[in-house]
């Protein structure tokens, strides 16, 4: 029994380890990533349509007016958000789909999809998350600061997320998204068609 795939949202504050963790996942073939849209300038390295789809503010505000984005919000000043058609695809091909997004975006798909997964990747310390975004070297002081602003802000709401990862050894918290995603799969509301099914048999 397949199924449709599953909804995984990954929040957490910057640096916590979130994208690294998400491309550990996508070594195992049946993750897929949602690409977001994003205002904010590519970083060394980041390629458009693989890392994100970089836009300027006028395109960007154009997909929110087309109705094409499942969420969007501003974070630290740029806009960042979920184009939907490739989400419904995925999940309905029997794969899964992580949306690494933040915590006001995973609330707007909270809403729109209450079955969706909901895991907080945490730093094991905030001087290590702090040093994390220092070594990553892909943002200034400012932008640092800022990030670790919003950081405690995102961490007050916990309680909104399924699943609490603490990210400390990095193969453990993969590991832990993997057996989230199989016992949710699990779950007895998942097989009530296939049930049905074998009764008719
Ligand atoms: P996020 O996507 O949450 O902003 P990143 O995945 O970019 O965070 O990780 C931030 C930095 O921390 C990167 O330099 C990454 O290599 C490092 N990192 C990620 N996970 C761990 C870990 N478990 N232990 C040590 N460093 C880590
Ligand atoms: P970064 O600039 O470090 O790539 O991302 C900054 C923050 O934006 C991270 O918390 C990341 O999860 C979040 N983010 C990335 N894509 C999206 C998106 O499509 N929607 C929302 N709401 N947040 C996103």
């Amino acid at each position: 029994m397949k199924g449709e795939g599953l909804k995984i949202v990954l929040s957490g504050p910057s640096g916590s380890g979130k994208g690294t963790i998400v491309q550990e996942l996508l070594k195992d073939g049946n993750y897929k990533l949602s690409i977001s849209a994003t205002t904010r300038k590519a970083r060394t390295g980041e390629v458009d349509g693989v890392h994100y789809f970089f836009k300027t503010q006028a395109e960007f505000e154009d997909m929110i007016d087309h109705e094409q984005l499942l969420e969007y919000a501003c974070f630290c000043n740029n806009y960042y958000g979920t184009p939907k058609a490739f989400i419904d695809e995925t999940v309905s091909s029997g794969a899964d789909i992580l949306l690494e997004i933040e915590i006001q975006g995973a609330l707007q798909v909270k809403r729109k999809y209450p079955e969706a997964i909901f895991i907080f990747i945490m730093p094991p310390t905030f001087d290590e998350l702090k040093s994390r975004l220092k070594g990553r070297n892909t943002e200034s002081d400012e932008v640092i600061n800022q990030r670790l602003a919003r950081a405690r802000e995102e961490l007050m709401l916990f309680k909104e997320y399924d699943y609490i990862i603490i990210n400390d050894n990095l193969q453990d918290a993969v590991d832990k998204v993997i057996a989230i995603s199989l016992t949710e799969k699990l779950k007895s509301s998942r097989y009530k068609a296939f049930i049905e099914d074998m009764l008719q048999n």
